[in-house]
């Protein structure tokens, strides 16, 4: 049976028909960076996962591998997977060879449990699932066999460290292909890829009750990623350090690995950003540029500091490090301006999306520019508006929402007509949620945001997700989550909740925990209130809720005094 292409909302024809005359869609599929390092200097090493290191012809061999076995189990075109790894070799990999295959992705991050798992399951159907037996979901197959039953098409399954050959990641992508199929040359190539088709899913950072999904093309991922490795000067002697989950789009596409890999650089990997994990890596591999979240960027100056004043301290060598790009949430002047003092590297402030637009101070702006703006757009076919409540256009310096359309940036959440709806105007331009000013050089600053979301150290969190699940429980009338300012993190969550009878914060996240919530979006502190205070609409007034928090735990706009409970 013909599989149907997944369904996506198209660009209009006479975009797409400029974006092709201008090169910006070049009709490649995205293997095709690693394909050509691959190519041209396939001894070069590609990825650097703790003590292995793959070469640009290891990484292609391995991905074509599993491109050709999962082509051959009848998997391709139309067919979608759900993915959840470390950060690791086998990511990316695994995305490669999806890419391959024409089989769309999903990305979990590796924290997502089965709430956020379930809920984009349910929205693409996988035949697919490809996870790691060491994730506490997939120790055993009691998980496996739900998703089974909540997706009638999904078949085949793989895990990173799996016990059996035929289940085994790591046999699928064995450089042995003969080996294991018996089939040798007979097993067939992927047919040819789309690229106007969805290449795979990003994860929106929403606002919803439902995690959204962002179907990129290769024709627009392709093209913020060779444009993005321009402006980042990427070159064969890049080495790129991953320490944030590398299926976010900063680090995938801004200019993220596949930046690297098109540019023929190497990415290292890293679980995570704490400087004593990632001080050692720098020094051992040269590491010439990192990208990072503010929270990560302060950890890194202090340990730095803290290492300058302490004279029994080891000696930090990071004198390769020569950029840190910082985005995904706002980022202080102050810490912005220590960057170059303390780290001793030339700093990058990018302000992206998962649903397209990417902004990135340029390497040689002035210095004032690189502080005090999270930078421009990176195409000039990227239309970005600066709007008021009444949808026209403010004055450069003014405060207004976001508002943008261009040749990278998507025209429609899979299947969210109602999120569609409310996320874009008839003009095609997609309000992000972002309240930004704009310079007369095009640089803008993030000032704040429309959207009812929490930013903690760059993981969204989106309210009504949240809130929805609060109310699941059966003592809970009322709840709203709000965003509390944090030192380290810039936010952390808070929920105010309504609720019948005595009930303990303690109960709540056993609650949360038990529908397989991320522990990122547990909230970090529950207040109980009795009655929430409401706007002039009768909507949940949660400027009121944020005001009591900043006013101090003695007094609240609530109208009862709240004793503060950390979770
Ligand atoms: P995501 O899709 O998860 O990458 O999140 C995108 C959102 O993160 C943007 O719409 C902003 O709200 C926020 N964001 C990203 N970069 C920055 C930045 N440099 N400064 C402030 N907020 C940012």
């Amino acid at each position: 049976m013909l599989k149907q292409p997944i369904k996506l909302t198209h660009w209009p024809e006479n975009l797409t028909r400029s974006y092709r005359a201008k090169g910006y869609w070049i009709d490649q599929p995205l293997t095709r960076g690693l394909r050509h390092q691959a190519r041209v200097q396939p001894n070069l090493t590609a990825i650097i996962c703790g003590s292995r290191s793959l070469s640009y012809g290891e990484v292609e061999q391995r991905f074509m591998a599993l491109a050709r076995r999962l082509t051959a189990s009848g998997l391709g075109r139309g067919d979608t997977a759900l993915v959840q790894l470390p950060n690791s070799a086998e990511f990316y990999i695994t995305l490669l060879a999806l890419l391959e295959a024409g089989i769309a992705s999903v990305n979990a991050l590796f924290a997502h449990k089965q709430n956020e798992l379930n809920a984009y399951a349910d929205q693409i159907e996988p035949s697919l699932l490809i996870v790691d037996r060491s994730h506490p979901l997939f120790r055993d197959n009691q998980y496996v066999e739900s998703l089974k039953a909540r997706s009638g098409r999904l078949d085949t399954v793989l895990f990173r460290s799996a016990e059996t050959a035929d289940q085994s990641l790591d046999d699928w992508m064995g450089p042995n292909v003969e080996s294991l199929s018996g089939a040798g040359d007979d097993l067939p190539q992927p047919g040819p890829t789309d690229p106007d088709q969805v290449a795979f899913f990003q994860l929106s950072g929403g606002s919803t009750g439902t995690p959204k999904l962002v179907p990129r093309t290769h024709n627009d991922y392709d093209y913020s990623i060779r444009a993005s490795a321009k402006i980042c000067g990427l070159s064969p002697s890049t080495r790129f350090l991953c320490a944030l989950p590398a299926p976010h789009n900063f680090l995938l596409s801004s200019p993220g690995a596949l930046g690297v890999f098109h540019a023929g650089g190497t990415v290292v990997l890293a679980p995570n950003p704490d400087p004593q994990i990632c001080f050692p890596i720098i020094a051992r591999h040269k590491v010439t540029m990192a990208a990072l979240v503010p929270s990560a960027v302060s950890m890194w100056l202090r340990a730095v500091e803290q290492a300058k004043a302490d004279p029994t301290a080891q000696e930090q060598d990071l004198s390769s490090l020569k950029l840190v790009q910082v985005g995904g949430a706002s980022f202080a002047e102050s810490e912005a301006r220590r960057v170059p003092k303390v780290l001793g590297c030339t700093l990058q402030q990018v302000f992206g999306m998962a649903e397209g637009l990417v902004n990135y101070t340029r390497l040689d702006d002035d210095p004032e520019i690189i502080f005090t703006t999270q930078g421009r757009p990176i195409s000039d076919d990227d239309e970005v508006r600066v709007v008021d409540e009444n949808g026209d256009d403010v004055l450069d310096g003014q405060t207004g929402m976001l508002a943008t359309r261009g040749p990278y940036t998507f025209r429609g959440y899979f299947q969210s007509p109602d999120a569609n709806a409310n996320a874009f105007d008839d003009q095609g331009f997609y309000f992000s949620g972002d309240l930004v000013q704009r310079l007369p050089s095009g640089h803008l600053r993030v000032v704040g945001r429309v959207k009812d979301q929490i930013n903690r150290g760059g993981e969204k969190i989106a309210a009504e997700e949240i809130e929805t699940l609060l109310l699941r429980h059966p003592q809970v009338n009322q709840a709203a989550l709000v965003a509390i300012d944090d030192l380290l993190l810039g936010e952390k969550s808070c929920a105010f909740i309504v609720a019948e009878g005595a009930l303990r914060p303690a109960e709540l996240r056993r609650h949360l925990i038990k529908l397989g919530v991320a522990d990122y979006k547990l909230p970090d502190r529950v207040r109980f209130i009795d009655r929430m205070p409401l706007t002039a609409v009768g909507k949940t007034d949660k400027r009121a809720l944020r005001k009591s928090l900043s006013d101090g735990f003695a007094r609240s706009d609530a109208g009862k005094i709240p004793i503060p409970e950390t979770l």
